[in-house]
């Protein structure tokens, strides 16, 4: 197996001759230091939003190239990061970065639409584990108890209405449960995995990714399905298929590190390329080139290794 570095093209990055920092600062109204403790030459001093409580302008930003620096807490990043968190909210990040920031990240949805509706799990789902749903999970390979341990797995049998025979994978954002999908265990389904529909969602499937708990928030790997995920494990994110809709880019633009390991065929390849395109500004991103007919659920132990190597696990 083999991947390819994708570092952001020079084009597509922030363009830090267009931004004024210290115009953009006085503008929002936020204290800096030019020189002085904790500020290096080449840089200016803000303090903190990352650290929580910093009072002592441990923040470095660059007056050279858009990127961050904490010298209390460790973060780095570019100076988006920075004005998201400092700011609260992407859209007004980018509105007040302007033209410096490429017009595809412009574009991208700003506000979570979380929605003040209460999600539940289909009414005959259980905990408790049949032995359908045992053999159905053993049968690819995994220890079910602890899956349903780790991903909260619910069980719906032959008699559950819409979800019947079904295993129910909630979604959980902050404690909430905000949405949940679905694989069912027999043959005679013709959709194999189905998800709560987007109204009845605090979060739609499509805006979320599966996994981002378990992620470490500095790196992940992205892949295209629910197993797929599972199989890789903690670091792992699923993105249900291989169109990344612009809010799940969101969310892996606030990664340091990025690894595609999409499926082994042509949608998988183009996505790949055109999504490492998109995140170029933000992060590092590796494409992993699966071999034709390969996805990641059904890789060598060493190739799940090699995969995840690459976010340093
Ligand atoms: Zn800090």
């Amino acid at each position: 197996m083999r991947h390819v570095q994708k570092k952001g093209k020079p084009k597509g990055k922030i363009q830090l001759e267009y931004i004024d920092i210290r115009s953009v600062l006085d503008e929002i109204g936020i204290d800096y230091r030019e020189s002085g403790k904790n500020v290096g030459t080449g840089w200016i001093g803000v303090c903190c939003p990352f650290c929580g409580n910093d009072h002592g302008y441990h923040l470095g930003i660059c007056l050279k190239s858009p990127v961050i620096s904490c010298l209390k807490c460790g973060k780095i990043g570019n100076i988006l990061t920075y004005f998201i968190e400092e700011l609260g909210s992407f859209q007004k990040a980018i509105t007040i970065l302007g033209d410096s920031v490429p017009r595809e990240l412009r574009s991208f949805e700003a506000e979570e639409r979380e929605r003040a509706i209460t999600v539940e799990l289909p009414e005959n789902a259980k905990k408790e584990i049949s032995v359908y749903h045992e053999s159905y999970l053993e049968g690819r390979g995994y220890d079910h108890k602890e899956l349903t341990e780790k991903f909260n797995l619910h069980f719906v049998g032959p008699t559950g209405g819409e979800w019947r025979n079904r295993i129910i994978v909630p979604v959980i954002k902050r404690y909430k449960l905000i949405t949940f999908t679905s694989v069912s265990i027999s043959d005679d389904s013709n959709l194999r995995y189905k998800h709560l529909s987007e109204e009845k969602s605090v979060i739609p499937i499509k805006d979320y990714l599966l996994g981002l708990e378990f992620t470490d928030g500095n790196s992940c790997i992205l892949v295209e399905g629910l197993f797929d995920m599972m199989r890789i494990g903690d670091g792992a994110v699923c993105g249900f298929g291989v169109k990344i809709t612009s809010e799940q880019k969101r969310l892996l633009s606030k990664f340091q590190t990025v690894v595609i390991a999409f499926d082994g065929d042509s949608a998988g390849r183009t996505s790949s390329e055109n999504l490492a395109n998109d995140l170029a500004p933000f992060c590092d991103c590796k494409i992993v080139d699966l071999p034709d007919g390969k996805d990641p659920d059904n890789l060598s132990k060493g190739d799940i290794k090699y995969i995840r190597r690459l976010i340093g696990k």
